[in-house]
């Protein structure tokens, strides 16, 4: 099944980069997509009872529903042409980023890592974890994800990055080793300070109320509480999703959305992974900063919000990390962790060539000021 899904994919793929190609990028912020209301009336199980749109929505997702048929190809050529592939379009991307900082964000979960079954088990590899510490090199570097801060940390191991666990709601400076560091000031942030003992009491009684579902993971992010649905029989998911749907009726202050096979509830606070982006661009001090060029990657649903700030700022650009056609504020896409991992390398390799160039550049203005000297 696999295999055969690999294979699909990969013709997908040539298919798609032919259809891509004949069409001129379209700029980033130019696309038609849903708006962010629409989304939210997909995902909002909390106050409309949408457990089954839901339930259907995740479905989709899944990796198992992924099927050979002619409509799907159709489908996802005519997703490329509008969402092509960033590995395809990266001339375009350095041009538009000419003269600009480019800042980097980095959803973890499905990005920088492959979604696993266990989430205790979703380990970057070494090869990516090299390619992430030279991106920071050269570009400041934040991962975004919806795990609290410490786990987070713990798979990526890098101190000279920003983290942002809990949705955005846990933020963090580099502790050592970042260019890009302001003075001796850390950068700590928690938005939602106050929800802490509601958070932890809610987690609780989730682990009580879903015990008797095999496979469920409730997974304490700090911040907010993560539902897993990967390792419960499908049968079974309309039922895990009204067991934590009952559980939230006691908790008006706190909200449910769905991600990536994952119910996550949240403080119900204005603040999201796109308010973190925004934050960490001021903490570097880009406000107002027509020089800033962010590029935020990610593969799920809380990671539209990024999207759509950007979006909104013109600014910079989204990647959505996804081998299917999906709903998204996104300019462009890659497949999967192996397609983020060349990006970064190419961006890498990039800003390396034009430091070299600068470099010769600024040696031969020195000998030509020396030549006129004598
Ligand atoms: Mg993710």
């Amino acid at each position: 099944m696999a295999n055969q899904n690999g294979l699909i994919q990969e013709t997908k793929t040539e298919k798609l980069e032919v259809v891509a190609a004949k069409k001129p990028p379209v700029p980033p912020g130019g696309y038609s997509t849903i708006s962010r209301k629409q989304l939210l009336q997909n995902l909002e199980v909390n106050s409309g009872g949408r457990i089954n749109s839901w339930v259907d929505s995740m479905r989709a997702s899944s990796p198992t529903q992924i099927n050979s048929s002619t409509s799907l190809l159709d489908d996802q050529s005519s997703w490329m042409v509008h969402h092509p592939s960033a590995l395809g379009m990266f001339g375009d991307i350095i041009n538009a980023s000419k003269g600009k900082q480019i800042v980097m964000f980095l959803d973890y979960d499905g990005t920088l890592s492959p979604i696993v079954e266990d989430p205790d088990r979703a380990f970057m590899s070494d090869a990516m974890r090299a390619t992430v510490r030279k991106l920071a090199r050269h570009f400041p570097t934040a991962i975004v994800s919806g795990r609290c801060r410490d786990k987070v940390y713990s798979f990526v191991r890098l101190a000279e990055l920003f983290y942002a666990g809990s949705h955005g709601m846990d933020i963090k400076g580099p502790s050592k080793g970042s260019n890009y560091k302001k003075g001796d000031q850390a950068v700590l942030y928690q938005p939602a300070s106050e929800f802490l003992p509601m958070i932890d009491e809610v987690h609780k009684a989730l682990l009580d109320k879903t015990k008797s579902t095999p496979g469920v993971i409730v997974e304490n992010n700090k911040f907010c509480v993560s539902v897993h649905f990967r390792c419960v029989d499908e049968k079974k998911w309309t039922e895990l999703a009204q067991q934590v749907k009952a559980v939230l009726k006691e908790y008006p202050e706190l909200s449910l959305s769905q991600g990536r096979m994952v119910l996550e509830i949240r403080p119900t606070i204005k603040w999201d992974k796109g308010k973190a982006l925004e934050f960490l661009l001021e903490s570097l001090g880009y406000t107002n900063c027509a020089d800033v060029f962010p590029v935020y990657i990610g593969d799920d649903r809380t990671d539209e919000d990024a999207f759509n700030v950007l979006r909104e700022r013109g600014q910079g650009f989204g990647i959505l990390v996804s081998k299917v056609p999906k709903e998204t504020n996104a300019a462009y896409s890659l497949q999967e962790p192996a397609e983020v991992m060349v990006f970064l390398r190419r961006l890498v390799e990039w800003k390396k060539l034009t430091l070299r160039r600068q470099f010769r550049m600024r040696r031969r203005i020195e000998e030509l000021k020396m030549s006129l000297a004598i």
